[in-house]
């Protein structure tokens, strides 16, 4: 059974096949709606269904409330129509003329940045480019249908080799592989680009970055793209992490802040240890970000990083003058329920 979405908004119409999502269906069809994790958890997605009934999937509380759900809102990467909807839903053109693929790629080289974090350099097939926004993700593609999101930290530009910032989950199934098993010169395969987490170049409100551990991956490409583009607006980076080692890239962004007038770099460490020395700032970074912006009215935040990180920024900016529809996130949700794409 084949069922009909209309974004009210825009008008565009397309087609769900059976047992779809709204999310899929549309990125199939060349529409891109906003959306993050594709796991029902971070609730980029969230859209408000005018008229039609859906099937809401599973997804967790902190993603769609059970307020939101009666006040009609809905997440789009769960969602399976069992009618033709009507929905208002947020349309990102700047990722809509990207092609989604599947590509196979071989693992260059592998280097551990910091005790818990390999870079994994990725090179593709001869004369083949992966066109992305800086700020995406790919998902890496493994046996038994089992996929593993890594945002991408490299600029569009220097795309000959693609590299991942990949922390080590204990036990997980694909990260303990990376750190124990992967050699270079295997081969993996993984779909993308994916994702609406990038710079809006439209804007020229001062922007600030907040990455927590490896969501410093996505800020990197974020920032040596706008470097690259000669971008002059405000941008301020923020760098949580527990302890000075974790601050795998310190001396990058360090040096971007001697070079680059228009940027700032805030490190911000949790669980200092004693031979860190730190005389830094010091606690959680959200906390941080707002002591030095009481008010964000003028401003974008992006964020990305840990699911707690994110959750407590979001909570933070809304009372802190945050234009709701100026926070961009990419939450590091693991891969508990399948993603669907
Ligand atoms: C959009 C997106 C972008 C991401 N980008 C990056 C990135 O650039 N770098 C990076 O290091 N990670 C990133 N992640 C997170 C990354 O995908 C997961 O950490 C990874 O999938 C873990 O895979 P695994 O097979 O090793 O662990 P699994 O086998 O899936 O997990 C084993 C168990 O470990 C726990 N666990 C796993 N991951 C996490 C987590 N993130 N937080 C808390 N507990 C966890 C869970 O209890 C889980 O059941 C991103 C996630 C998303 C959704």
């Amino acid at each position: 059974m084949t069922f009909k979405v209309r974004i009210e908004s825009s008008g565009r119409e397309f087609s769900v096949q059976d047992k779809e999502t709204v999310l899929a269906a549309a990125l199939r069809q060349g529409i891109t709606l906003a959306y993050s994790c594709r796991n029902g958890a971070c609730g980029t997605c969230k859209a408000r269904i005018v008229s039609g009934r859906v099937d809401y999937g599973s997804y967790e509380d902190k993603a769609l409330s059970e307020a939101e759900k009666s006040a009609g809102a809905v997440l789009l990467c769960q969602a399976v129509p069992l009618t033709d909807l009507v929905v208002q839903a947020k349309e990102i053109n700047a990722a809509k003329d990207i092609p989604i693929r599947i590509m196979p790629c071989r693992v260059m080289q592998l280097q551990k940045l910091a005790h818990d974090v390999m870079q994994v350099s990725l090179k593709l097939a001869e004369g083949q480019r992966l066109q992305f926004l800086a700020g995406q993700y790919i998902d890496i593609l493994l046996s038994g249908n089992l996929r593993r999101s890594f945002s991408l930290a490299t600029a569009p530009s220097t795309d000959e080799l693609l590299q991942l910032h990949i922390r080590h989950v204990p036990d997980g199934h694909f990260t303990e592989q990376v750190f124990s098993k992967m050699k270079e010169r295997d081969l993996l395969r993984f779909q993308g680009p994916l994702g609406t987490f990038f710079l809006r170049e439209e804007s020229d409100s001062p922007a600030i970055l907040v990455a927590g551990g490896t969501g410093f991956a996505p800020m990197k490409s974020i920032l040596e793209h706008a470097f690259a583009q000669g971008f002059q607006r405000p941008l301020h980076l923020y760098w949580g992490a527990r302890a000075r080692r974790d601050l795998y890239l310190d001396e990058l962004p360090r040096s971007w802040a001697q070079k680059y007038p228009n940027f700032r770099y805030t490190p911000v460490l949790s669980e200092t240890r004693p031979e860190d020395q730190w005389t830094g700032r010091q606690g959680w970074v959200h906390a941080a970000l707002i002591a030095d912006y009481p008010d964000l009215s003028r401003h974008e935040v992006y964020a990305s990083g840990p699911p707690p990180m994110i959750d407590a920024l979001k909570q933070a900016v809304k009372v802190h003058g945050l234009k709701e529809d100026r926070l961009y996130y990419d939450s590091f949700e693991f891969a508990h329920i399948a993603a669907k794409v």
